[in-house]
C-alpha cells in the first residue's frame, strides 16, 4: 500500500485484475477514506466548462491513485482488466453517491473503438484522456444525416501521402466546444456508396480549417457544438480502421453507447434517486408518490439487469450487435423517468427555487432536467431502437417506406 498526494490509501495491485471483489472493496475504502470526498459530491457547476474542468481533477486524482485505470489496457496508461472493472468503478462512485466525471461518457463511447481499430493511435493519445488531461467529441451527425448515418456527406479525400482532406459539417457534437480532438466520420467512397464508403479519423479540434460553433441548450448550457471541416489535412496515422471500413468502426462504438455508457448512466441515476430519497421523506411525499419511486427504481434495476448482460458479453470480447439498441431503449427511457420524478419531488426548488437551494444548485437541477429530454435522441433517437430491434432481432417484416 502506498499513499497519494491526497494522503487517502492507493493499492496498486495486480490481485485486482483476477480478483474483482478484492478491487471493489479497496476502491471503496478508497472513496471512503477521501479527504475530499465532500466537495466533489456537493460540487454544483453553473456552466458545461466548469463541469468538464471539475471532472478533469477529478480524473487526474483518481488516476494518481490509480482506480480510474483499472479497466483500460496498459498501453493506453491503463493497469489492466476488463469493463466488469470499469462496471465495479462506476458502481462504486454510486455507492459513495458520488457524479461520475462527465469525461467518462465519451471516453466509454470513443475509447474502445480506437483500441480496437487504431491501437498505435490509442497508445498515444488515450492516456491523456484517462488521466483528465483531454477529452474528445464524436462527430457522427451531420444536419442532413442523424438517424441516417450511411447518408452523411462530410467528405473525405485522399491526398498524395495516404492521408485525408475533410471538407464538411457535424453537429451535435457532445462535449464539442471543449473537445481537444474529434473522432470524425467521414465519406471517402462515391456519394451513394452510402454504409461502404465512410472512413473514421481523429482530428484535432486545434488543427488548420477546424471551426467549433458552440451550440447553446435549452438550459443556455454550451454542451454540444457544431463542427466546420475546411479542407482539413488529416495524415494517415490518424484514421481509424480502413479507408471505406469506417462502418465497423463505427459499429463496434456503438456497442459502447449504448451496452457499456448505459450501465453507467443507470448507476449515475441510482446515485440520483438515493439523493432524492431523503428530501422524498422530509418533505412528507404522498403515497402516490412513493410509489412512482419504486417504480422508478425497479425500472432503473431491471434496465441495469438487461445492461449488466451486455457489459458482460462486452468484457467477454463478443459482438453485441442490434441487441445493443434494447440497451438504449430501456436505459434512455429511464433516464427520463428518474428525471422527470426528481422535477416532480422537487418542483418548488426547481421551478420556482426556494430558500433550500442555491440559485447554481437550482440552475444545476434545471440543466439536468432539460438535458434528460435528450436521452431518447442522442445517441439513435427510441424509433429507429425500435426499427433495428424489429428487423434485425425480432425480424418482423420490413416496414413499408
Ligand atoms: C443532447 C444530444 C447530444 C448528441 N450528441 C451527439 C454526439 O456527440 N455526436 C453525434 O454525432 N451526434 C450527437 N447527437 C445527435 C443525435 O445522434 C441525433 O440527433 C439523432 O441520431 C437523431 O438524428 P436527427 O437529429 O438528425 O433526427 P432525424 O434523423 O432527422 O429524425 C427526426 C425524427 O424522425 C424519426 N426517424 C428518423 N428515421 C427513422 C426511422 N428509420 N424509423 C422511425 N423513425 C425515424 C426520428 O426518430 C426522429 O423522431 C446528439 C443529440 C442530442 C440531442
Amino acid at each position: 500500500m502506498s499513499a497519494t498526494v491526497d494522503g487517502a490509501p492507493t493499492v496498486r495491485s495486480p490481485a485486482y485484475l483476477t480478483d474483482l471483489a478484492l478491487y471493489r472493496s479497496d476502491f471503496r475504502s478508497y472513496l471512503r477514506h477521501l479527504d475530499w470526498s465532500d466537495e466533489w459530491r456537493g460540487a454544483v457547476h453553473s456552466s458545461a466548462e466548469a463541469a468538464m474542468a471539475h471532472g478533469a481533477t477529478v480524473l487526474a486524482r483518481l488516476y494518481d491513485a490509480g482506480w480510474n485505470r483499472y479497466g483500460w489496457p496498459e498501453h493506453i496508461g491503463g493497469l489492466g482488466g476488463n469493463e466488469l472493472h470499469r462496471a465495479v468503478y462506476y458502481e462504486e462512485l454510486g455507492h459513495a453517491m458520488l457524479p461520475v466525471p462527465a469525461q467518462h461518457w465519451t471516453l466509454e463511447t470513443l475509447g474502445p473503438a480506437l483500441i480496437k481499430y487504431a491501437p498505435t493511435l490509442a497508445a498515444a493519445s488515450l492516456p491523456d484522456y484517462l488521466c483528465g488531461k483531454q477529452w474528445w467529441g464524436q462527430c457522427f451527425s451531420e444536419p442532413e444525416a442523424g438517424s441516417d448515418l450511411a447518408a452523411l456527406r462530410t467528405r473525405g479525400t485522399e491526398d498524395s501521402r495516404g492521408g485525408l482532406i475533410i471538407n464538411g459539417q457535424k453537429i451535435w457534437t457532445s462535449q464539442g466546444p471543449t473537445a481537444a480532438r474529434l473522432l470524425a466520420l467521414v465519406r471517402t467512397g462515391s456519394t451513394d456508396s452510402r454504409h461502404r464508403g465512410l472512413t473514421m479519423v481523429l482530428v484535432d479540434a486545434d488543427a488548420a480549417g477546424v471551426t467549433v460553433r458552440p451550440i447553446a441548450l435549452a438550459s443556455g448550457r454550451l454542451e454540444l457544438a457544431e463542427v466546420f471541416f475546411d479542407d482539413v489535412a488529416v495524415p494517415a496515422t490518424r484514421i481509424v480502421g480502413d479507408i471505406n471500413g469506417g462502418w465497423a468502426v463505427a459499429m463496434h462504438l456503438m456497442q459502447y453507447e449504448r451496452g457499456m455508457y448505459g450501465y453507467a448512466v443507470l448507476t449515475a441515476a441510482l446515485t440520483e434517486l438515493a439523493h432524492l430519497r431523503p428530501q422524498l421523506s422530509a418533505h412528507g411525499a404522498s403515497a402516490a408518490l412513493r410509489e412512482r419511486f419504486a417504480h422508478t427504481y425497479i425500472d432503473v434495476l431491471a434496465a441495469q439487469a438487461r445492461t449488466a448482460k451486455t457489459v458482460r458479453s462486452l468484457a467477454a470480447g463478443e459482438e453485441v450487435g442490434p441487441g445493443s439498441s434494447i440497451d438504449k431503449l430501456l436505459f434512455s427511457k429511464v433516464e427520463k423517468e428518474v428525471h422527470d420524478l426528481i422535477f416532480d419531488v422537487r418542483r418548488d426548488q426547481i421551478v420556482a427555487g426556494d430558500q433550500s437551494c442555491t440559485a447554481a444548485a437550482r440552475d444545476s437541477a434545471r440543466a439536468q432536467w432539460w438535458y434528460s429530454r435528450a436521452a431518447t435522441i442522442m445517441g439513435g433517437t427510441a424509433e429507429v431502437q425500435r426499427g433495428i430491434i424489429a428487423d434485425h432481432i425480432l425480424q418482423l417484416p420490413r416496414e413499408k417506406r
